[in-house]
């Protein structure tokens, strides 16, 4: 790229391909590379849309039809954010996880959802209560920031996926686009897949919470608290540092954090996430015994995530507050029926700090100390191995299965 700055935009491209030809490395489109595919899923797209009378879903559905030919994603990503039907098409390159080499290159994938306007209008409430989330946290104010948040809320059920999509770990919520444009524009839509995140409450973290949840808490394992810890774990995202100070210079904290950032960043919102709900219990937008619920299914529920492996940023993160907690005694294990119990006070305390502690480090963009947070508490303890191996006939993930469409 040095040797040719002219080609420096194609070759890092989101849609593009590399290849070599002789000597020289050649960008080619996604739209050429992929045309065995992407005419005839455009020729799908365009049929699709002439059956549907939902305006915008038609507008949609051509826009990205247009889009797989011209690698051009931007209008039909506005076209996404206005979507105003029952039925939710979401289709194109989008992640860039695959790329193992760079982290530079869109995969393509598809979820079909059905959407629920009224549990979407219920949840779009909170959005409005981002600015009293960022003032509330325990940080001094000059760490506090203001962030645009005109993201949409969507509760739906996944009727289809494909591509990335339908690899594991399954996705159980996601924030798209990532066109940073159109982010600007017109915010990022938040979509929680409802029956996904049931279905692995129900398979995964039920049965996970009978083997390693003391008996007495039981009764405080709570589909609703795992669903909202999911909805404020992405609300959270937007929350805290996006930007620090480096040398006079404002850079972006995944930049100052390096392989830190996405660890953390995702512990953040874990336990951000807690802290905000336990904040909107306060002001009575939950009712009151929902703070143990939540207390005990966020704790029960990083055991979940953990089990994704301490070597993937949502794992470690998890790792991370579980280790944190377990120190500071917020749950302790008994030895004899090898499960845990949850002293809520003191979760609640353990909360707070490790939300301090984090959202300082990010504002610091201090790489040394989000390396030595990671290094002393990011990886599988004594305590967290003996209950990992209690539920090792638990399901790791679902895989979902779609009759129609097969
Ligand atoms: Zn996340």
């Amino acid at each position: 790229m040095a040797a040719h700055p002219d080609e420096a935009e194609a070759l890092t491209n989101l849609f593009t391909v590399v290849k070599r030809d002789g000597d020289r490395l050649v960008p080619v489109w996604y739209s050429d590379a992929y045309a065995e595919w992407l005419v005839p899923a455009a020729d799908k797209l365009r049929a699709a849309a002439a059956l549907t009378s939902n305006e915008s879903l038609k507008a949609f559905l051509i826009a990205r039809a247009d889009a797989f030919q011209s690698n051009d994603y931007y209008a039909s990503d506005k076209a996404w954010m206005d979507l105003d039907s029952r039925v939710e098409v979401t289709v194109g390159p989008y992640e860039t996880y695959e790329d193992e080499l760079l982290g530079l290159k869109a995969s393509f994938e598809c979820f079909v959802t059905v959407s629920d306007p009224d549990a979407s209008a219920r949840l779009s409430g909170y959005k409005a209560l981002l600015p009293a989330m960022e003032q509330n946290l325990p940080v001094p104010d000059e760490v506090k920031t203001v962030r645009g948040a005109e993201s949409p809320i969507r509760v739906v059920d996944l009727v289809y996926t494909s591509g990335d999509a339908r690899k594991s770990v399954q996705t159980i919520a996601f924030n798209l686009p990532n066109d940073e444009r159109v982010r600007k524009e017109k915010g990022a839509k938040k979509v929680m897949l409802r029956n996904l995140i049931e279905t692995k409450f129900d398979r995964i973290l039920r049965p996970i919470a009978h083997e390693i949840l003391a008996e007495s808490q039981q009764g405080e394992l709570s589909a609703e608290a795992f669903f909202n810890e999911t909805l404020f774990h992405e609300l959270s995202h937007s929350l805290g540092p996006a930007f620090t100070t480096k040398g006079g210079e404002q850079v972006e904290v995944r930049l100052a954090l390096q392989a830190s950032y996405s660890p953390l960043e995702e512990a953040k919102a874990d336990v951000m996430g807690a802290y905000n709900i336990l904040f909107m219990i306060d002001g009575g937008h939950f009712p009151k015994d929902f703070r143990k619920k939540l207390l005990v299914s966020y704790f029960i529920g990083l055991f979940r995530s953990v089990r994704f492996g301490v070597a993937e940023a949502h794992g470690k993160g998890a790792a991370l507050q579980i280790n944190r907690f377990l120190e500071e005694g917020a749950a302790t294990l008994d030895p004899t029926t090898g499960k845990f119990t949850v002293d809520e006070a003191k979760l609640e305390q353990s909360i707070a700090k490790l939300v301090h502690d984090i959202v300082m480090i990010q504002h610091a963009g201090d790489k040394a100390a989000a390396d030595a947070l990671l290094a002393k508490y990011g990886d599988v303890s004594a305590p967290m191995a003996a209950a990992l191996s209690k539920v090792a006939h638990v399901p790791v993930d679902i895989r979902p299965i779609y009759p129609l469409a097969e």
